[in-house]
């Protein structure tokens, strides 16, 4: 550190300007404060704008006949995010555009009886409704379609209207920045911002999805490490129908073949961003045979729908997520606490508001510096693009 060099000070310094750095510097700068936030690139760029942007009730988890914690843990999250869209939760969402108020569920052929018994069972009545074909949504309306369509609580949100929402309240507070972390024995000393500027904070927040390994192993802070769950994702462009389902054979067993959802291209044409096992399974494939075996597989789901005029492309991103034993999906978010640090995972952009808790209760007893606020002279960030305008440019 040279010695002309200005150094700041504030309460809080979030790294990561993905749903959970943002998330967490609306809720903390609500609370009262003195947040900031540095983002490397763009705002959303990495697994926030890779992801299908769904708020799950839990149900997709429950379709091996049976609730688990995850689909336990996950159930009131449809409600907690719809408090917030009319401006009644933790985090003021008003007006933020949603894709989809339904998300759907339908099976290629009967599923086992054991799965749609327990999908008509009491306990679920709340989470899932059985359709008659009248309120088939428009997709589904063919007489070509034989399956059974469920109607789940889940929504389907706009993320990049959603980033733009978190963005735009504490927008001052937003900084395009790669922090390098300074510490000494096991404590963090500061943040070397550029070569004029360092920042010296009471708590340092590590939401930077898969950078937070490197900030990990850069500081030694915690004990922590993350683990990678790769998909590879489809993408389908055309003049089609909105999508938002969860297409489920007895082939993928207790998972989802293919999780639809479907977004707008600046275009005007849609996009199917097509997830679930198809993902799981795509992994390491080449995208041209990848994409072959999806034509195949959605003209045997939807063989009602022409698929001739399409334009095709696959993204391959990695989860990020906490270590566990078995590499399986965690099912709660993830804050571990080390003496000035945290490190954050959601492990689902659904579980924001949960990590958002989590944070806050850690917080409480903290003890704050008092002082001015601090403004930094430091680039404004963009919000990134989708990968669906990255991909069909
Ligand atoms: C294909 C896919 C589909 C998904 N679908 C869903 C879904 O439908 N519903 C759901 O609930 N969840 C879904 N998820 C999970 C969800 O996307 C993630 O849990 C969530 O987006 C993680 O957000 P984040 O802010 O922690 O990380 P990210 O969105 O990855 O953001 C991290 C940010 O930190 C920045 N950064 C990294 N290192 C640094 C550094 N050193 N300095 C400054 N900035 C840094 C990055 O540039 C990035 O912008 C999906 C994930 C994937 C991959």
């Amino acid at each position: 550190m040279t010695l002309n060099q200005n150094r700041h000070d504030t309460q809080i310094a979030i790294i990561g300007g993905g749903i959970s750095g943002l998330w967490l510097l609306n809720l903390l700068r609500n609370q009262g404060y003195h947040a900031l936030l540095f983002e490397k690139d763009a705002l959303g760029g990495q697994q926030t704008f890779a992801s299908q942007g769904m708020i799950h009730g839990g149900l997709k988890y429950a379709l091996g006949g049976f609730t688990t914690t995850a689909s336990e843990t996950i159930k009131d999250m449809p409600n907690v995010w719809r408090n917030c869209i009319e401006g009644k939760g933790d985090i003021d969402l008003s007006g933020l555009e949603i894709l989809s108020e339904d998300y759907y569920l339908f099976s290629d052929a009967a599923l086992s009886s054991k799965v749609t018994a327990f999908l008509a069972s009491k306990s679920l009545k709340a989470r899932i409704d059985t359709l008659d074909r009248k309120d088939f949504p428009s997709a589904f309306a063919s007489t070509s379609f034989r399956g059974r369509l469920y109607r789940l609580q889940d929504i389907v949100l706009n993320t990049p209207a959603l980033i733009e929402k978190l963005r735009n309240k504490y927008s001052r507070y937003i900084y395009q920045c790669a922090p390098i972390v300074q510490n000494h024995e096991g404590r963090i000393t500061g943040l070397h911002l550029n070569e004029n500027d360092t920042l010296r904070a009471d708590r340092y927040i590590f939401a930077a999805g898969s950078g937070n390994a490197q900030l990990i192993q850069n500081t030694q802070l915690s004990q922590t490490s993350m683990q990678i769950r790769p998909l590879q994702q489809v993408m389908v462009k055309g003049n089609l129908p909105t999508i938002f389902a969860h297409a489920v054979s007895l082939k993928a067993g207790s998972k989802p073949r293919i999780t639809f959802t479907s977004h707008p291209h600046p275009d005007g044409q849609t996009v199917w961003y097509l997830g679930g096992n198809l993902a799981e399974e795509g992994v390491g494939k080449d995208p041209i045979d990848l994409i072959e075996d999806t034509k195949k597989e959605l003209a045997a789901l939807l063989p009602w729908i022409d698929l001739t005029d399409t334009s095709w492309a696959t993204l391959n991103v990695d989860r990020a997520e906490p270590s566990q034993n078995t590499h399986a999906r965690p099912d709660f978010p993830f804050v571990e606490a080390k003496d000035n640090a945290m490190v954050c995972w959601p492990t689902k952009l659904t579980l924001c508001p949960m990590l958002g808790d989590q944070v806050l209760e850690k917080l409480s007893t903290a003890q704050f510096t008092r002082h001015e606020e601090t403004l930094l002279q430091l680039p404004t960030v963009q919000i990134a693009k989708t990968p669906w305008e990255l991909a069909f440019d």
